[in-house]
């Protein structure tokens, strides 16, 4: 593999892009990030995206490294370099490079860096057999709307679910659900209804999830935005997780019990659908 990905203001091979050891991304995991979903080499949810850029790099106290016309423009041409069809870009800011200390640095320059991934997205095998899922204390920070690179412990979450044979973790906090490891978590009452937990510090504000939102509401869907139990979850007719990178996705199993049928069910299949077809037409 050798992609073309985006440093610095230089497009180079992947294998001679470099970072200092001394970037603050490394040595303190002080940088944010953001991951745009491509699909037919366009981009989804695009200035979603960017506007939550804007936010977190506000919230941490960072500039930003580029104008949003110049973000879009490092999309697109890697897109273009890479003969990206489908797939994800990831887009790292970090405060940049400086001399080891817990105080930020006054005049560091920020470090960007972006690369493709190419990944098919749309025909994932999981969205037909649904996703299993193990529930864990949520022991992050309590800035989860933040969009940080310090992804240490939903890694561990994540190895876990993997080790006792499921494919990710739901995170709980209170007895209450807050998400998945990398992404937003739903369930389906009998009536239809959707709940989802509400927007807060709790949870990161998915951009599939806002998205998918304004699809139900035009649909006539009604989801109730408030923090849900396990014992809601399994209760529950279905179950699901939106994110860039899988969109809508069936979770069928939750720590060994079915949700509903065990089966993905009709109602997510149906968001699934809205959601890539009005996403798309809005791709950018
Ligand atoms: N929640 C967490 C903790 C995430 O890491 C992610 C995505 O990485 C999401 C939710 C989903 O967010 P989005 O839909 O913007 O990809």
């Amino acid at each position: 593999m050798n992609r073309i990905v985006y440093v610095n203001g230089k497009y180079l091979p992947e294998n001679e892009a470099k970072v200092s050891i001394f970037d603050r991304g490394f040595l303190f995991a002080d940088g944010v990030y953001e991951v745009t979903s491509v699909l037919d080499g366009k981009l989804i949810d695009f200035p979603s995206h960017q506007r939550r850029l804007a936010r977190s790099l506000n919230e941490v106290g960072m500039v930003a490294p580029c104008t949003d016309n110049e973000l879009l423009d490092i999309h697109r041409e890697l897109v273009t370099r890479n003969s990206l069809h489908e797939g994800m870009i990831y887009l790292q800011v970090t405060r940049g490079e400086a001399d080891r200390d817990f105080l930020f640095p006054e005049n560091a320059k920020p470090t960007i860096v972006l690369f493709t991934q190419a990944k098919n997205l749309t025909n994932s095998p999981k969205i037909k057999s649904g996703y299993k899922v193990i529930t864990v204390p949520d022991l992050r920070w309590k800035r989860r709307d933040i969009k940080t690179v310090q992804l240490l412990y939903p890694s561990m979450a994540k190895m876990e679910a993997t080790r006792a044979g499921a494919d990710d973790a739901w995170l709980v906090e209170d007895g209450f659900i807050t998400e998945g490891t990398s992404n937003n978590a739903y369930i389906v009452q009998a009536s239809g209804n959707i709940i989802t937990r509400n927007l807060s510090n709790d949870i990161l504000h998915g951009i599939t999830r806002a998205t998918l939102l304004q699809f139900a509401a035009e649909e006539g869907v009604t989801v109730e935005q408030r923090p849900f139990t396990l014992d809601e979850a399994l209760g529950a007719e279905e179950a699901f997780i939106t994110a860039a990178s899988l969109f809508v996705a069936p979770v069928i199993e939750i720590d060994g019990k079915p949700v509903g049928n065990g089966k993905p069910g009709p109602i997510v299949s149906r968001l699934r659908k809205i959601y890539l077809e009005k996403s798309m037409e809005a791709a950018m």
